[in-house]
């Protein structure tokens, strides 16, 4: 019979943060799994944020397979305006409980991001981050009951809100992620003492959250030792059940951590200093009238609407997409320079801005022109893509109030125990693994075969019912403080 398998995410865990617990002995429970089982980096998407990452964990799918790259669904590269918050209906390819056989048994997925829309499935569904307020975020209805009763809050825009951008102190939301860790806590709990899984998984988004918000400080160890603790309890729990012989056991993050960057490298005008970049007139005007609102009050690389113009389609945190249409030379030979230079760039002729340039392809092999960059980068944690596309001076000082943040960090978190799970690993036991590989090693455990090939699903954009324009704001304000835009 297949074994069940317990799956506990742990949004941007890194091990910059847990292996020093451990050594201190903070993390009792963390030690006996890293003593005992499997210890890994599990590596991230490009971006390493959590809307691909997570969408790639439940695909088994590249974001250029699946088509989530962030947030946002793709905007228009020529200007008009398309923010739509992306949503597990926009996801292409099947998720893997999707694809699993109708009688493999009861399976509850537990705030997994992008699994708004709910739906029906043999046993417990409870959508996640970029759930719009006020929809229904869990199935079946008789869940509610069980969810109040253990105080559980829908981490929709309203929340997430509360969290990062209310005046509230930093004593209170610290109060209210242990609450909500505590609620993720009672749930799992209750769910796995009453009824019988075949597969289960739940994800502790607040080690998230306290790292952007405290990083090393005292409150996200607060928040990893309560974890720990927690961790512990369901650990014993299911061997008391089932018999420690009887269940894989797993702990994953989706990417890891840095601490914020305290300087921004301006993209727009080092392109334009080294010769890459030719403006139109337009963007011209715009540097020059920089003052002058063109379009609102948004002048942000991704909003401005002059890039179709130039030779340069797209230039954004994570990459730049070349603009064939109006390329006046040899595009390869344009694209390996480019690369080259990005690569030699160093700030004060000391540290390199650059951690990994790359060609869109190369990185994504067999991923839909159109959703790669055509050079994709990430910069060292110490440097952030400035936002603003018509910032003159090339290197200019960072400040925010988040701590810290994870867009070059990749490594991600991934312990695995059981017996047999060394011949479950296989391949992937001396290497890091990478978060497309989890679909096809959680049905290897359940002895399921991970087909391939499938027939594609067709992308749908939208939600259930589209946002208003001031939600849309709201959530573009909120993620905006955390410098996700
Ligand atoms: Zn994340």
């Amino acid at each position: 019979m297949a074994k069940r398998t317990f799956v506990f995410g742990l949004d941007g865990a890194s091990w910059k943060i847990i292996d020093g617990l451990i050594k201190k002995g903070s993390l009792p429970f963390f030690k006996k799994i890293t003593s005992q089982g499997i210890k890994r980096n599990l590596i991230s998407t490009v971006p390493p944020r959590t809307a691909p990452a997570w969408a790639s964990f439940a695909t088994g799918l590249s974001p250029a397979k699946h088509g989530i790259i962030d947030f946002f669904a793709e905007e228009d590269p020529f200007g008009k305006e398309n923010r739509e918050i992306v949503s597990g209906r926009m996801i292409k390819g099947k998720r893997f409980w999707e694809k699993w056989p109708k009688d493999v048994g009861k399976i509850a997925l537990i705030n997994l991001p992008l699994t708004y829309p709910v739906s029906k499935i043999n046993g417990v569904m409870v959508s996640s981050l970029l759930t719009p307020n006020g929809r229904k975020w869990f199935y079946p209805n008789k869940l509610g009951k069980v969810l109040k009763s253990v105080g559980y809050r829908i981490e929709d825009f309203n929340f997430l809100s509360k969290i990062y951008l209310s005046k509230t102190s930093s004593r209170e939301k610290f109060l209210e992620i242990e609450k909500m860790a505590n609620a993720k806590f009672e749930l799992a709990d209750q769910l796995i003492s009453k009824k019988d899984w075949q597969f289960f998984f739940l994800l502790f988004s607040e080690t998230d959250w306290i790292q952007h918000l405290f990083w090393r400080g005292q409150q996200t160890i607060k928040i990893y030792q309560q974890i720990d603790a927690y961790l512990g309890k369901l650990y014993h729990l299911l061997v008391k059940k089932y018999g420690a012989r009887n269940f894989y056991f797993f702990i994953v993050s989706d990417h890891g951590f840095h601490s914020s960057p305290k300087t921004y490298f301006n993209l727009y005008p080092w392109l334009r200093k080294e010769g890459f970049l030719k403006p139109s007139l337009k963007v011209s005007l715009a540097r020059i009238f920089r003052k002058i609102d063109f379009r609102q009050k948004d002048k942000t690389a991704s909003r401005f609407n002059g890039w179709g113009e130039t030779n340069l389609l797209k230039i954004d945190s994570f990459g730049i997409r070349i603009n064939r249409r109006v390329l006046n030379q040899d595009f390869d030979r344009f694209r390996e320079k480019l690369i080259f230079s990005l690569k030699e760039l160093k700030y004060e002729n000391k540290r390199r801005v650059f951690g990994l340039v790359t060609k869109g392809e190369d990185l994504y092999p067999g991923g839909q022109k159109g959703r790669l960059w055509d050079i994709t980068f990430l910069t060292n944690p110490y440097f952030a893509i400035g936002p603003c596309s018509i910032e003159r001076k090339i290197f200019v000082a960072r400040t925010t109030g988040i701590k810290a943040i994870h867009d070059s960090d990749r490594k991600g978190i991934f312990l695995a125990k059981g017996v047999g799970i060394k011949k479950l690993l296989g391949d992937c036991l001396d290497k890091d693994i990478y978060i497309w590989d989890m679909p096809a090693l959680f049905s290897k455990a359940l002895e399921i075969d991970w087909p391939v090939g499938e027939k594609k699903r067709k992308i749908k954009t939208g939600l259930a019912r589209s946002l208003t324009k001031k939600e849309k704001e709201g959530i573009f304000e909120r993620l905006k403080s955390l410098g996700y835009v």
